[in-house]
């Protein structure tokens, strides 16, 4: 089973995998502390588009790098519409969204690269973040799975661009589902439950109901079951189980903080 753990460097803690970091990947995903922003950003807010002062947040951006002795400039960002659209990318793409909104990847929520000192990094509060890994092929890839996105199945788009573009094995593709909202909070209604029932209804304990037209959905749960469907070893999963929504003293929330909130981030990148 792939283990994560928690590591705090420079008075900032993150989710890190060291199997991974062996193998000369740096990931992570980090906590709301150890940065400069003020409340409600308070204090490591790594979102440009959230409502914080644009120098705080690039100096989180700087502090988070330099966990990795990289500098801001190394990172790839995507505009996070919600969407299911992953690309592949490459050092030509190293700056875009790292500094300024204008030059991120447009109408994009996954990305995938295996070119050392690229580093590919998105921002959530609630929504999930999901890393890939393919040892074999030192190809890596990062998805943001809100619902909208679980959904359109991004973490699968993510394995097929891993399949089509860099010849990866799915058989060897190793995944953590990070974390996000979890079914102890993420609260829907009947009708997107009936959506959701209608898209993923073969896959257990992912929609269940409270009373009235309240439902709650395990988005983390749903991630895990397409991924094994579509053919990732469950030996190759590993779910940190953690709620953003129920421990707003280590996370972003944006349901339990009423969308006036900062964002955490997932960074991954094959070191030089
Ligand atoms: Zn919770």
């Amino acid at each position: 089973m792939l283990e994560w753990m928690w590591e705090k460097k420079n008075g900032i803690s993150f989710i890190t995998v060291p199997a991974w970091n062996q193998q000369g990947i740096d990931i992570a995903f980090t906590g709301r502390n150890g940065g400069a922003s003020e409340a409600p950003f308070n204090t490591l807010n790594l979102g440009l588009h959230v409502g914080d002062r644009n120098e705080l947040v690039l100096e989180n951006r700087r502090r988070v790098m330099q966990l990795f002795e990289q500098d801001i400039e190394q990172m790839v960002c995507c505009q996070q519409v919600h969407g299911s659209r992953v690309v592949s990318v490459t050092r030509k793409q190293r700056g875009c969204g790292s500094v300024d909104m204008k030059n991120w990847l447009t109408d994009t929520d996954g990305m995938v690269t295996n070119q050392p000192g690229v580093y590919l990094a998105a921002f959530y509060a609630d929504c999930i973040p999901v890393f890939l890994f393919d040892p074999i092929k030192k190809c890596i890839g990062l998805a943001h799975s809100g619902w909208k996105g679980t959904m359109g199945r991004i973490a699968v788009n993510t394995v097929n661009i891993m399949e089509q573009d860099f010849n990866c094995q799915k058989s060897d593709i190793q995944v953590l589902i990070g974390p996000g909202i979890g079914s102890c909070c993420f609260e829907i209604k009947g009708d997107l439950a009936a959506k959701a029932i209608a898209e993923f209804g073969q896959f257990r304990d992912i929609i269940s109901k409270e009373k009235n037209d309240k439902y709650r959905w395990n988005l983390p749960q749903t991630i895990y079951h397409m991924l094994i469907e579509r053919g990732i070893k469950p030996e190759n999963v590993s779910m940190t189980g953690l709620c953003t929504s129920c421990h707003t003293d280590l996370f972003y929330s944006y349901r339990k903080e009423n969308g006036i909130t900062g964002r955490m981030g997932a960074f991954m990148g094959i070191r030089d």
